[in-house]
């Protein structure tokens, strides 16, 4: 019987988790059943998710920054549906293919127009972790030298390379050891990176300017500085812009707020339209070609899927979608609007530490109330578990309010969110409303909220392979 792909979606919509759970992560569909995410989304339409029922969710996590120009964009389907409807060869790899060129160009000539003409040579492929893992190739190859420098608290992606970079003890525990030559320094730690890079084997220091982990950026010149001794000492600079890149700023790319000159970037998550994986680092022609640096060398890093059609028809759609319909400057603007809202929420809540926004990525992250409850409820959750405090805000921001946010990292106290860049006054509205609501309750001690954190706890400790509740990316 030949597939009928409706009808198998149809008749079997609502046995979501216990496929996942019989036959790919468990441990996850336990997480996600403790803290009540286990929802059956049965469509998508911009920043906006449905249940079986028709009850709507509003995504304020993206899919971890993948939807910028929001969920199943009539524009981005139908480039799909042409590459389709054309019959395209597609990935004969011996051959230079039309849409992997025209997507290159597109980013080349979108860079120039930001200030980043040297960025001007291309390599397209499948995810974020293999950009970085490429960015760190190149860097390597074109130097000559083995070492890295990267700040601790960042996120670089999960496989060897990417993960060696990555500063966050949670990701690395068994699976050591790690690619040797790695050094991790402090933002904004000025003279750990001029001891470092002094010794003139360092290839590259790579950074997020914004940080995924808890939305962290220098507030002073430390990028610009860490630029400047970077060329001094002969180091590249590759900026990871996975996250941040196409808009999620509130500028094309997160380098633009500090005027840099990185001689790499990497780029995917808002590059795959949400949906075909797209990814891209783009370099400096000089640095390119130190790597295909002979015919023989011709394909010395290269990867099948790299250039695949709708993956290049996914990018080239995403560019054209955030250009024509504004989103860097409406994701500037309504980041602007969300951060005013949300310092006044500050104001009313002392346990509110700091509101940090940079375009549409957004964390606020809590400190201990100064009331006697406050501080009793404080302790006993943090005592219980490390992570567990901004679990108690995202688990009500959904039950109650059907509004998708995360824990921002492991062991830390930051909620974050991610919107779409297509939200609007109304959104904006909606979330501010039901934080302000859920951060209420907490100051209720005891009360539900905080049995809902013990309860949490109990169920965590009841599982033997001791899974972390937080699923943060
Ligand atoms: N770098 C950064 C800055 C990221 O935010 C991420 C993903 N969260 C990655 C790399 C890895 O991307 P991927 O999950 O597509 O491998």
């Amino acid at each position: 019987m030949p597939l009928d792909l409706k009808e198998l979606v149809t008749s079997r919509m609502g046995e979501n988790y216990d496929l996942h759970h019989n036959y790919l992560n468990r441990t996850l569909v336990k997480v996600q059943r403790t803290i009540g995410f286990d929802k059956v989304y049965a469509r998508a339409q911009g920043a906006y998710l449905y249940d079986m029922d028709g009850k709507d969710y509003l995504d304020f996590l993206s899919g971890y920054g993948v939807f910028a120009i929001g969920r199943n964009h009539p524009a981005a389907q139908k480039a799909i549906r042409d590459v389709l409807e054309m019959d395209l060869p597609n990935m004969v790899q011996m051959d230079s293919a039309l849409l992997s060129g025209l997507l290159a160009e597109a980013l080349v000539k979108r860079l120039a127009k930001q200030g980043a003409p040297h960025l001007n040579a291309v390599f397209l492929c499948n995810s974020g972790t293999e950009s970085v893992e490429g960015a760190l190739k190149f860097a390597r190859c074109a130097t000559g030298r083995p070492r890295i420098i990267s700040l601790n608290n960042s996120y670089h992606g999960l496989s060897y390379g990417s993960l060696s970079a990555t500063q966050n003890h949670a990701f690395h525990e068994g699976f050591g050891p790690f690619l040797p030559g790695i050094a991790h320094i402090d933002m904004g730690d000025l003279n750990a990176l001029e001891y470092e890079l002094k010794k003139g084997d360092v290839a590259a220091l790579i950074m997020e300017l914004v940080q995924g982990k808890g939305v962290k950026f220098a507030k002073d010149d430390f990028y610009q500085k860490a630029q400047a001794l970077c060329r001094k000492y002969g180091t590249l600079l590759i900026c990871d812009e996975v996250q941040t890149g196409l808009g999620r700023t509130g500028k094309w790319f997160a380098f633009e707020h500090w005027n840099l000159e990185p001689d790499i970037i990497t780029l995917a998550k808002a590059l795959s339209a949400g949906y075909v994986p797209s990814a891209a680092f783009i370099t400096r022609r000089a640095i390119y070609q130190k790597i295909f640096s002979t015919l023989d060398r011709s394909v010395i890093h290269s990867t099948t899927f790299g250039r695949n059609n709708l993956a290049c028809a996914s990018g080239l759609a995403a560019l054209t979608i955030l250009e024509e319909e504004n989103l860097i400057d409406n994701a500037a603007r309504q980041g602007a609007e969300l951060e005013r809202r949300l310092l006044e929420v500050q104001k009313k809540f002392d346990f509110i530490k700091e509101v940090r926004v940079k375009g549409l990525m957004c964390a606020i992250e809590f400190q201990e109330p100064k009331s006697i409850m406050g501080k009793m409820g404080w302790k006993l959750i943090h005592s219980l578990d490390k992570s567990m405090f901004p679990q108690l805000i995202v688990t009500p921001m959904l039950a109650k309010h059907r509004i998708l946010t995360q824990v921002a990292a492991h062991n830390c106290d930051i909620v974050k969110i991610l919107p779409p860049l297509i939200i609007g006054q109304k959104e904006i509205d909606r979330f501010v409303t039901a934080f302000e609501d859920v951060i209420s309750d907490l100051k209720k001690f005891p009360g539900p909220v905080w049995d809902l954190g013990q309860n949490f706890v109990k169920a965590m400790k009841s599982n033997d392979s001791k899974e972390e509740l937080s699923a943060t990316h």
